[in-house]
């Protein structure tokens, strides 16, 4: 078996999402009159946590690898996923690329960490404040009447106040670590490091109310992505998609 540490591949990569009106990544408590809060960092201000990110940028590359073919293992039950060997070692590319419950980055052989998105400028500088009261101009409430489906009416004590983000805000995000055994071949890309960055592309909407037009998003994917000791062009890792089969095809 090779040693795990000469097979690692040291990725790291700044990426942005774009927010194309506001935004409700759900805290899960209520405030006051407000039923759904939306999550806030300790300075007050709105982030993306790396969970949410993490979560959904593996279920479009779940969707992405079953489109083209590639065997996925089942989730979300742990005992049918790859970690449940205790390894990764034969584990499908999903779990290569995300990880899987069982394996944990301690065992040296994955993984990335994916660090909670934080708000920024048009230029990718951080924002901040000197006093928390600012941050309420991220932030506004909004109060909606539940309708019946059945009758199309008002029904009473259903108004219910939400939390969102104001629109159009940007976040920068950050994935750095190790892929094991993802080397660097001649003229070729690690399938990990093409699955990662295609799924970062397909990634659509972040956060609850969907259907209210909440949360839709593009991200922006820097120019230039370091695997290993190389700066390596991302359009033309991106361009490498429908080469993934053959290369997962063994
Ligand atoms: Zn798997």
């Amino acid at each position: 078996m090779a040693n795990p540490i000469d097979s690692r591949t040291k990725i790291d990569f700044p990426f942005f999402i774009v927010l194309d009106g506001a935004m409700a990544v759900g805290s899960g408590f209520s405030r006051g009159q407000i039923q759904r809060t939306v999550v806030r960092g300790l300075d007050s201000l709105p982030y993306i946590p790396a969970s949410t990110l993490k979560g959904r940028a593996r279920d479009a590359a779940a969707r992405l690898a079953r489109t083209l073919g590639i065997y996925v293992c089942p989730g979300p039950n742990p005992k049918q996923m790859c970690g449940a060997k205790g390894s990764l070692e034969d584990a499908c590319l999903l779990c290569r690329t995300f990880g899987s419950p069982g394996v944990s980055s301690a065992s040296g052989q994955t993984g990335l960490i994916w660090r909670d998105a934080r708000i920024c400028d048009s230029q990718g500088q951080p924002i901040t404040i000197t006093d928390s009261a600012e941050s309420e101009a991220f932030y506004y409430a909004k109060t909606q009447v539940q309708l019946s489906r059945q009758r199309a009416t008002a029904l009473e004590k259903h108004l219910f106040t939400t939390e969102n983000t104001v629109e159009n805000l940007r976040f920068k995000g950050r994935i750095r670590g190790w892929l094991l055994s993802a080397r660097m071949m001649a003229g070729q890309y690690p399938a990990e490091i093409v699955l990662l960055l295609s799924a970062l592309k397909l990634l659509n909407f972040v956060g609850g109310g969907k259907s209210r037009g909440l949360g839709f998003c593009t991200v922006e994917l820097p120019d230039k992505i370091t695997i290993g000791d190389q700066d390596v062009d991302t359009t033309a890792i991106l361009a490498n998609v429908s080469n993934l089969f053959n290369k997962e095809d063994r």
